[in-house]
């Protein structure tokens, strides 16, 4: 097995490809060389090392020592000088490197083979003896922390005490026999601390390196960080050993890094930063401050760029940053020194990005001819995408954070604090931007919610109905903020840190990050920018899954269709019920003695939710529009106050004593699992006539009126057996032929059912058999698979998450093995008895990237998500297909 691949002087062992074995950066080193660029020769320790060193206690394989022996001879020969050679030695960097670039790992020694008698061989060759000593001492301090686990502030403390006692402040007024003191009383430190000597043998001194890197795969945070990532241990790390070249010795030497484009705005501008007479990290250190590499965007204050100070190397670089693109075809990032005005390539690796820059990249990348359109759709990340569709912060603003909860939907808000949903609503009628502050919200708040710019709650997870409703609305919501405690008696909440927000007082909400902010802190708006756009149209391409949108009324309908959504995929009929014009016709219909009772209430309903119906056909202009009847227990629209009791018991003359019987006797245990869905249409199948007329009517008078093509879709929610589904199916049915016989119209209806219960599942082959369509109510059946109820789940879920017991929180990604195999058992059954049954899923999976792509494996014909997260559905449906 080869143990070491080499890299210099145009030729290397290795390439681009052998990420896994080389990590990425010694893959990109090997690759730069050989495509011609100035890189220092050195070798690189492969990844399957590191792993046998585990295996074998740590050991290293036989005959490691000497592939290195050799390559170290080869580097040898091509820079003419010797590792250790006390006239003309050989300094290198020993650098770490995963697959990943992972933070935890090991720094980077610099310098590596000096010592007081190789000191002699740097002076002389360099004819700079300050630059010598000041190069042994920047390695005595990095080796004795890196690889000997020295305390940093120890050598920094003598070298600050030798500062105070030459009555300088900066480094660089010590003189070369400070230094020379200097490296002389670290290494007594170092002795004196650690009961060992810094070792003097170059070759001690790299193999201690060596062992170091491999070391630093073990520690607790790199560990860590494997862990929070799903890296597997068995990756390893690679060694890379590079012969140093250096940008500290003088004026006409620098350090820097860069990007090929702008990582913020992706704008095609050669964006970075350098130091002269540095070292290493000097430039991101910020020690002093750096200087720009190109004079084009040169603000007034800026120090001179590269271009003006090192033309030459300026222009060599512009050179390098056209081949590197060329080469890679993504925008990279890179670092470089300049030794005595010769450039040399370090590193490079493709750039990490804003999403802003990720599409204008891909997009420009494209019509420059640089990568094709499926490439441009692969560069984004569907999650990305979210950044783009909501208002964020400006990032120049100053911001005072007073708390900090779950940034439970993403986007930033700021307004004027109300504690009632009521209140938001009349602060917004007058046009006042209001941030909405409970301690948790309930389906009674809906109104307010809309009416605020932001939710702000102290109580309840990233699956708080504050937080999935205001996902829903595209709405910022910081939820379960315990940060804060709200006291609605006085209309304040005070934060941790003491600061006391008064009704009226204006904070501000970062969705992204669950800050909560003092005062107005400025946002700029989110835009579906022409590339953005362009993007898009590409993702359309490329995808077969179908799209739609959750939404309820005609405001989210629209949203939605902006947003690319290709139908409605569910509309939650029962928020239309709780607006305040109509709740008490909604409470007389529940709380009514009898069947008369009930009809005439439902009469009072029925024009209005034709008129919801109306203004969401006409939205949608012919596209499907799926409707499911009401679903949630009656209980969650009673009257629970005494004066509402009271008040309601006048209009509906009977006493508030009985209604307050009735209420309790519609109390339920668990009402998740009571009596909702289809159980309603059962035991009172006139809620559902009702609804089924409003829809029929509306799309009849569409039809005749107005010449809309419209198919509705009616959707049965909760089926656990068949028969229920044939009962409801034939009411639905008599309904819709009554209804077009009045109105002389032919309309062309689906009924249908939703999929959330495993019994459903499970039996999907003769469910089908009364459905045209089903439709995957993945939160549902989450609950119901894994027998939790998501009210309840935030006191062990994120335990769970965060112990590993479960990978992910199954109302985010969806359970692919247990709730996906039901998905996947339910969709090949129902198919198997109807060939023609349409089939989606509307829950909060709908949204997420590895969910849909998942839908998509199994074969469904469309997701549906929240109008927000339309987009980002479409783009992970294309990354689906490629
Ligand atoms: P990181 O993974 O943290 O970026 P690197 O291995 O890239 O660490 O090293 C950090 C910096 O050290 C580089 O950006 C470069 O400036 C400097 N460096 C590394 N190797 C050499 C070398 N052979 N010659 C000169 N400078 C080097
Ligand atoms: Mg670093
Ligand atoms: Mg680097």
């Amino acid at each position: 097995m080869k143990y070491v691949y080499f890299f210099g002087a145009g030729k290397a062992d290795g390439n681009a490809k052998m990420k896994d074995l080389l990590g990425g950066k010694g893959a990109n080193l090997a690759e730069m060389t050989s495509i011609g660029l100035p890189v220092p020769a050195g070798f690189t320790i492969t990844t399957e090392v590191c792993t046998e060193y585990y295996k074998n206690q740590k050991n290293y394989p036989a005959g490691l020592k000497e592939e290195v022996a050799t390559n170290l001879r080869a580097v040898e020969d091509l820079m003419g000088k010797k590792f250790g050679d006390p006239k003309n030695p050989l300094l290198v960097s020993v650098r770490s490197g995963a697959r990943a670039s992972m933070p935890g790992m090991m720094d980077t020694i610099l310098n590596l083979g000096l010592n007081d008698t190789t000191v002699q061989g740097i002076i002389a060759q360099s004819g700079d003896e300050r630059f010598a000593y000041d190069a042994y001492r920047r390695f005595v301090q990095m080796y004795s922390d890196v690889v000997m686990g020295m305390h940093k502030d120890e050598l920094e403390q003598l070298l600050e005490r030798k500062k105070e006692a030459r009555g300088v402040h900066l480094d660089t007024e010590l003189t070369v026999a400070d230094w020379k003191e200097l490296v002389g009383a670290f290494k007594t430190k170092i002795q004196e601390t650690l009961g060992v000597p810094f070792p003097e043998e170059p070759e001690a001194q790299l193999w201690g390196a060596i062992g170091a890197v491999f070391g630093s795969w073990m520690n607790q945070r790199a560990i860590t960080y494997r862990k929070l990532n799903s890296i597997p241990a068995e990756w390893g790390t690679a060694v890379n050993v590079q012969s140093m070249v250096f940008g500290n010795m003088g004026d006409d030497c620098a350090t820097g890094v860069a990007f090929t484009r702008d990582p913020s705005t992706g704008e095609n501008y050669f964006y970075g930063e350098y130091l002269v007479n540095a070292q290493g990290e000097d430039v991101v250190a910020g020690i002093r401050t750096p200087q720009p590499i190109n004079r084009a965007k040169h603000k007034p204050g800026d120090l001179p760029s590269m271009e003006e100070v090192l033309p030459d190397c300026y222009q060599q670089l512009v050179k390098i940053r056209e081949i590197l693109e060329k080469h890679y075809r993504d925008m990279q990032d890179i670092e470089f020194t300049i030794e005595t005005g010769k450039l040399y390539m370090l590193q490079t690796r493709n750039g990490k990005r804003t999403a802003k820059a990720a599409i204008k990249v891909a997009v420009d990348m494209v019509n420059e001819g640089l990568i094709d359109e499926k490439t441009a759709v692969l560069r984004v990340a569907p999650n990305q995408l979210d950044q783009l569709l909501h208002p964020s912060l400006d990032p120049k603003a100053d911001k005072k954070v007073i708390a900090k909860g779950l940034p439970a939907s993403p986007g930033a808000a700021s307004g004027t604090v109300v504690f009632t949903a009521d209140e938001a609503e009349s602060q917004a009628k007058l046009g006042n931007k209001v941030i909405l502050v409970r301690v948790e919200t309930s389906p009674e708040d809906i109104h307010g919610m809309h009416a605020a710019q932001g939710i702000l709650t102290a109580r309840g997870g990233m699956t708080s109905h504050a937080a999935v409703v205001a996902r829903g609305m595209g709405k910022c919501c910081v939820a379960g903020c315990g940060d804060i405690k709200v006291d609605y008696a006085s209309g304040k909440f005070t934060a941790k840190d003491g600061t006391v927000i008064n009704k009226g007082d204006v904070i501000t909400l970062d969705g992204g990050t669950g800050e909560v902010m003092l005062g107005a802190v400025p946002t700029v708006a989110a835009s579906a920018s022409g590339d953005f756009a362009t993007l898009m149209g590409w993702v359309d391409k490329f995808r077969r899954m179908k799209v739609r949108a959750n939404a309820d009324t005609p405001h989210d309908a629209r949203t939605a269709r902006e947003f690319g959504a290709e139908g409605i995929g569910l509309c939650r009929t029962e928020h239309m019920f709780f607006e305040a014009s109509r709740i008490a016709a909604v409470r007389e219909m529940i709380l009514a003695a009898d069947i008369d009772g009930r009809r005439k209430a439902l009469a009072k309903i029925l024009p209005m939710q034709k008129g919801d119906f109306i203004g969401l056909f006409r939205e949608m202009k012919g596209l499907p529009v799926t409707i499911r009847l009401l679903d949630p227990p009656l209980h969650e629209f009673l009257p629970q106050e005494d004066k509402d009791i009271e008040e309601l018991s006048r209009t509906m003359g009977v006493s508030a004593q009985t209604l307050r019987h009735k209420v309790e006797f519609l109390h339920e245990f668990n009402p998740m699992l009571g009596h909702r869905g289809c159980r309603l249409g059962v035991t009172f199948p006139e809620i559902y006539d009702m609804q089924v007329q409003a829809i029929m009517e509306a799309a009849c008078e569409l039809v005749r009126d107005e010449g809309f093509e419209i198919v509705p879709e009616i959707m049965i929610p909760l089926v656990s057996v068949t028969k229920e589904l044939s009962l409801m199916r034939a009411n639905a049915v008599a309904v819709c032929e009554e209804v077009m016989a009045r109105y002389k119209v032919k309309v062309n209806y689906l009924i249908g059912t939703m999929i959330e219960l495993p019994r459903a599942a499970i039996t999907a082959d003769s469910i089908a058999t009364e459905a045209d369509f089903f439709s995957f109510g993945t939160n549902d059946l989450t609950q119901t698979t894994f027998g939790l109820s998501r009210d309840d789940a935030g006191k062990f879920l994120p335990f769970y998450v965060e112990n590993n017991i479960i990978e992910e929180d199954p109302f985010v990604s969806l359970d692919q093995d247990g709730v996906g195999a039901l998905v996947k058992m339910g969709f090949e059954k129902g198919r198997s008895t109807r060939a023609s049954l349409k089939v989606g899923i509307c829950g909060e999976h709908g949204g997420d990237p590895s969910s849909v792509i998942f839908c998509d494996s199994v074969g469904l014909d469309y997701v549906s998500c929240s109008p927000f997260r339309v987009p980002i559905a479409r783009l992970a449906a294309a990354h689906a297909t490629l």
